[in-house]
């Protein structure tokens, strides 16, 4: 699988400046394994076709408006901004978000630092909050380049840290996954929870970009 998503990366590399937005199809490979996995575990008795489509059904429909509201609580609540962030798995249980295997870590935009979320060995992700991820957030470049390179991959998602702010990377694991905290948007102070959550972005939570600005 790595082979073929390698080559195929190169076949679109194209350096037009935004290689890693483009969004695509899983691989045939990919899907083939997937079917073949899927049959096998049915076959076995491993999981039941009804449990499959619950578990589908569940992932579906998790959206990123989930972890909107989320972090638009947490703008306007303190005490519960300060249990998400020293007890992140804890805190999303009131929105009905059991992360159980895993854990939520859940990092604060400052002043000082901005962070940002990859999972460099594969494409572990908040799914429990955010559904189902992007296509890039999978992809090779991203994976390798949000480490090595973290500015510039925010430059070609169109966000500049300023020097004077840390870039921190966090690397997702089987156990582990991470969530942003965006920054407030300066002009918002009157603004109601449910209107913030229209600021608060998918990939805000990633970290590829801060929450919109209104009027920008
Ligand atoms: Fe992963």
């Amino acid at each position: 699988m790595s082979e073929h998503h390698h080559d195929h990366l190169n076949a679109t590399h194209t350096h037009d400046g935004k290689p890693i937005q483009n969004d695509e199809p899983p691989s045939i490979e990919a899907e083939s394994l997937e079917t073949a996995v899927r049959e096998l575990l049915m076959e076995k008795g491993v999981i039941t076709a009804d449990e499959l489509r619950g578990a589908i059904e569940t992932q579906e429909q998790r959206r990123p408006e989930l972890g909107a509201k989320i972090i638009a609580r947490a703008w306007v609540d303190e005490d519960f901004k300060q249990k998400l962030l020293s007890h992140g798995d804890m805190a999303v249980r009131s929105f009905g978000v059991d992360m159980k295997p895993t854990e939520l870590c859940v990092v604060e935009n400052t002043e000082e630092v901005h962070n940002l979320v990859v999972c460099t060995l594969c494409s572990c992700y908040p799914r429990a909050i955010l559904g189902i991820p992007p296509a890039w957030y999978k992809r090779r470049d991203y994976r390798s380049r949000a480490v090595r390179e973290p500015r510039s991959v925010l430059s070609e998602f169109g966000t500049i840290i300023s020097e004077d702010r840390q870039v921190r990377v966090h690397d997702s694991n089987a156990d582990l996954r991470y969530l942003v905290l965006p920054r407030r948007p300066p002009g918002t102070d009157d603004w109601s929870e449910e209107d913030l959550t229209e600021l608060i972005t998918r990939d805000s939570m990633i970290g590829v970009s801060e929450a919109i600005t209104p009027g920008e």
